[in-house]
């Protein structure tokens, strides 16, 4: 028997919903690059449902316990004495999301002495201290692609919300009562013939491409792996060897690397000196990416025009985080992987990941990030060049 600990965000405050705004959601095929969608044995939830909340359980509970398995389900992840930490010593299996991570950090996986696996349920295991998970051979997996293609439209949309001003102007004639257009088009701009940037062509960043090219822009990229020269040609792109030498020459940047050793505090008052002035940066990747406080010097001097985002750190942030309040930004809580669409795609994949785990299968390469002492499938391609880890949050 199994204890399986999942860390789900906290359920509606105005309550679970008693019916969804749609009733059901589009059959989508496979991913765009041939990748088959989560198939776990079966599934015992209905896709569109609110899955990722504490109350939808990411629809494991009856499949667990059928098998003879525990299932504990908590919200309260921060500090010594919450539900998680108190859990944590006797699970054998830590499930967590991004949008509400149980941070994993060299402490806490010291003390978690049953552990063998930590899922993340959606893509970024970077709230898992990696290096201290090779250690003690923790395998550590994620649902690759789950919501990769909800993110890009999520990027896609705060590009425009910046570019056009849409925040402010909404908040013109919705919450202050005026029509007031001088104001509202003061700082509103058009997409087409700028310079846009992707840091990290990944599945998230060739995505978003894809759906920038039709605004007859200019792309630009950088990675650490160059793409073939026919994706190239098809969407235009220039390539660019590194960050710094991409973020000089264009007007809109979208962050989409993960949170690893290379790119923490990447983005720091040194280097968004050398962006053009008035440039947004769109940011659903990890928040330390950035430094905080220098992105909020950036937007205050003027030279970002904008920052959107919904990836922050800690999460949940404090009431006074800075970027609460910062000028010109088009700030959500962390929300653009776990649309509703995307929680049935990730809750099957958790389900398929538990499956090959609970039955001794292997699990497919490209739901791997740490298997065996070190980096594996998806996380050998994806993470750092030198083989070792993420930051290693601290929590809060
Ligand atoms: P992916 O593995 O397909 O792509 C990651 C890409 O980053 C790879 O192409 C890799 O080569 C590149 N890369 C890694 N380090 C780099 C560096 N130092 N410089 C340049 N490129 C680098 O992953 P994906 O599905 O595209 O997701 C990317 C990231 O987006 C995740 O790791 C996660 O942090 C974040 N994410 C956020 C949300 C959200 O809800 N906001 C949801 C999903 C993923």
């Amino acid at each position: 028997m199994a204890k399986v600990l999942a860390v789900l965000y906290p359920d509606p405050v105005d309550g679970y919903p008693p019916a969804y705004a749609r009733d059901s959601i589009p059959v989508v095929g496979d991913y765009p690059d041939g990748q088959t969608l989560p198939s776990p044995s079966a599934i015992d939830f209905t896709p569109g449902e609110l899955l990722g909340s504490v109350s939808g359980e990411l629809g494991l509970r009856r499949f667990l316990e059928e098998a003879g398995h525990e299932l504990v389900v908590t919200s309260d992840k921060d500090g010594p004495d919450s539900v998680f930490e108190k859990e944590l010593p006797t699970a054998d299996v830590v499930i967590s999301q991004p949008f509400w991570p149980a941070y994993l950090d060299a402490e806490r996986i010291e003390k978690a002495k049953n552990l063998k696996i930590a899922i993340t349920a959606g893509i970024g295991s970077d709230h898992v201290d990696l290096d201290a998970a090779m250690r003690r051979g923790i395998t550590v997996a994620e649902v690759t692609y789950s919501n990769s293609i909800s993110v890009a439209e999520h990027a896609m949309m705060l590009i425009l919300d910046l570019v056009r001003n849409f925040v402010p102007a909404h908040e013109w004639v919705t919450v202050r009562r005026g029509w007031n257009i001088a104001d509202a088009v003061s700082r509103s701009y058009d997409l087409e013939g700028m310079d846009v940037g992707v840091i990290a062509a990944g599945r998230i960043g060739i995505a978003l491409m894809r759906r920038l090219k039709p605004f007859g822009v200019h792309l630009h990229y950088t990675d650490k792996r160059r793409l073939p020269a026919e994706i190239e040609e098809e969407l235009g792109l220039t390539f660019h060897p590194t960050a710094q030498e991409l973020v000089t020459e264009i007007d809109v940047l979208s962050i989409h690397a993960p949170l690893t050793n290379e790119t923490y505090h990447l983005f720091d008052d040194d280097l968004l000196a050398t962006m053009r002035r008035g440039a947004y940066i769109v940011n659903t990747a990890r928040a330390e990416i950035m430094e905080r406080d220098a992105v909020v010097r950036a937007l205050q001097s003027g030279r970002l025009a904008g920052y959107a985002g919904d990836v922050w750190y800690p999460q949940p942030p404090s009431e006074d985080h800075p970027w609460r309040t910062m000028p010109n930004n088009a700030m959500t809580p962390h929300i653009s992987g776990t649309s509703l669409s995307a929680q049935s795609r990730y809750a099957a994949g958790t389900r398929e990941i538990l499956e090959n785990f609970l039955d001794g299968d292997r699990i497919r390469d490209e739901y791997l990030i740490v298997d065996g002492g070190a980096l594996a499938g998806t996380g050998a391609q994806s993470y750092s060049t030198d083989g070792t880890g993420s930051p290693g949050s601290s929590g809060n």
